[in-house]
């Protein structure tokens, strides 16, 4: 039987169990926290959305393959079967450590535990005025603003050329050539060249320019060389325009200035910079340049055993020591692991009949016999469009089809809940089929940035614009 039961009115009983509080539901937070569910503590998740969102699909949503609710689910309902867990939507704004206190707008909770599992967000390096201009994808909303931005874009240039005039130039620049970056120009391609191909009269959007930016040497810089050749070929052949150790340095209204050239741009998509939560700083730990906490190797922050960071907020080493990328393998077996420890930290203590988690025995040697993290890469995938992907395998390397076969395969299992994974699997197939996109809908703003309020692109500098002709009328 549980250690914990809820009381009719939903309350947890066994209010004198250790307390356990998780800051955020994302890879990392939620499988801490299903990994406590039987344990003798009590736990509350804590997360500034109601919702957890798959982020490795929200390409597919800001490309119109998929809907919002078909890649995020409630994190209430994800947690409902377990008595021991209470979930709250607010936002943590700090942390006392020395109190033993988290902070959100309207609160303070108490814990004996705290794990810290807030994530990352988007670094333009130091250039946030560009964000207007070119928006990040991290989350749901990111998502629907990107696609509501592409789809305009369509729409605006169809009107344009309907009325008799020159239609715009349709320049869709990616910035930054990671995964997400491969993903979303190898979609957006995907989607000018075949979704979008015949529903147009006055346009053709197969003449859609897209191009990637990337200011190293190669896309994927985290896989091997070979698959980065792949990558760059694939792309290609879907008519996506690749530049390599092409430095971006002025993002504006309408344009991109990369290579010393004004890059005339109806849709700027940024997918070069992470950062990691602001809540990295607050809890008062070292960080590293992205603002990830420098933890323990058991992913305790310094002198502070009893508090763990897991997920893309934690800076931690593999035993060769290089940096374990931000990828949700890593966020999962961390969540994993904090669990197992607090787990038998609490149970050792009841064993020993002693009070739990006293102030006395947190000063003394009751987390010295801590083991490391250590991470299980099972390997890479990374996809660019339809069947075309690539894999790493330790020294097997995968390219094309039978990649992006194991990327889909991964990617629905790994989706929370079953409707959702049937859902998306329905959709794939049907898409996979017909070349549709369903989810095609515009909403919010009629307004693109580098439009003038009548509805015309922004004049581009004759001498500094680098000619991408404009797609003639059809
Ligand atoms: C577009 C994209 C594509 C990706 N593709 C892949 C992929 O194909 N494969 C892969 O393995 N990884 C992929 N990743 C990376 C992967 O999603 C992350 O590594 C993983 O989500 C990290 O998990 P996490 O728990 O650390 O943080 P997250 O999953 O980001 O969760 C953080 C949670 O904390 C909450 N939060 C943040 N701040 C606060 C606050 N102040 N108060 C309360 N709550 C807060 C957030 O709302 C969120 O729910 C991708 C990421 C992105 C953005």
């Amino acid at each position: 039987m549980d250690p914990v039961t809820a009381t009719r009115d939903g309350e947890i009983e066994g209010k004198s169990l250790p307390r356990v509080v998780i800051v955020g539901a994302g890879f990392g937070g939620l499988n801490a926290a299903q990994a406590l569910a039987k344990a003798p503590v009590r736990i509350t998740v804590i997360d500034q959305k109601n919702f957890h969102t798959f982020q490795p699909l929200l390409y597919q949503v800001a490309t119109a393959g998929l809907s919002p609710g078909e890649i995020a689910a409630p994190i209430r309902s994800i947690l409902r079967s377990h008595k021991n867990i209470e979930v709250l939507m607010a936002e943590v704004t700090g942390f006392d450590l020395g109190h033993r206190t988290v902070k959100t707008s309207d609160a303070e909770l108490p814990y004996d535990y705290l794990i810290v599992a807030a994530g990352a967000g988007d670094s333009y390096f130091g250039h946030d005025d560009w964000e207007p201009y070119a928006p990040g994808l991290k989350t749901i909303e990111d998502a629907l603003e990107i696609r509501r931005r592409v789809l305009l874009a369509f729409e605006l240039a169809e009107r344009q050329a309907a009325a008799g005039e020159s239609a715009i130039p349709l320049n869709f620049v990616v910035v930054g050539g990671g995964p997400t970056g491969v993903e979303l120009a190898g979609t957006l391609a995907e989607i000018a060249r075949h979704a979008l191909a015949h529903e147009f009269r006055s346009i053709d959007p197969a003449r859609t320019h897209i191009l990637l930016l990337e200011a190293g040497p190669r896309i994927l810089p985290a896989y091997s060389e070979d698959l980065s050749q792949s990558a760059q070929e694939q792309l290609s052949h879907l008519g996506v325009e690749v530049r390599t150790s092409t430095m971006v340095t002025q993002i504006e209204p309408g344009a991109v200035h990369a290579g010393g050239t004004r890059l005339p741009a109806t849709v700027v998509l940024w997918a070069a910079g992470v950062a990691a939560s602001p809540l990295g700083k607050k809890l008062g730990a070292p960080v590293d340049r992205a603002g990830r906490v420098l933890v323990q190797p058991d992913l305790s922050v310094p002198g502070h055993p009893e508090v763990l960071v897991i997920g893309d907020l934690a800076a931690v080493k593999d035993e060769h020591g290089k940096m374990l990328p931000g990828v949700a393998p890593v966020a999962i077996q961390q969540g994993r692991f904090v669990a197992k420890l607090i787990r038998k930290e609490v149970e050792a203590r009841t064993k020993a009949g002693a009070p739990p988690l006293s102030r006395s025995l947190r000063q003394g040697g009751d987390f010295d016999s801590r083991p490391n993290f250590h991470y299980w890469d099972k390997g890479s995938l990374a996809t660019i469009g339809r069947a075309a992907a690539v894999a790493e395998f330790g020294r097997i390397h995968i390219s094309g089809f039978i990649a992006w076969l194991s990327w889909l395969f991964v990617h629905i299992l790994f989706l929370i809940g079953f409707r959702n994974r049937l859902l998306v699997f329905i959709q794939w197939a049907w898409s996979y089929v017909t070349y549709e996109r369903g989810a095609r809908l515009i909403t919010g703003s009629t307004h693109l940035p580098g439009w003038s309020a009548d509805q015309k692109p922004a004049t581009v500098s004759a001498q500094r614009a680098e000619e991408i002709p404009a797609i003639p009328p059809k």
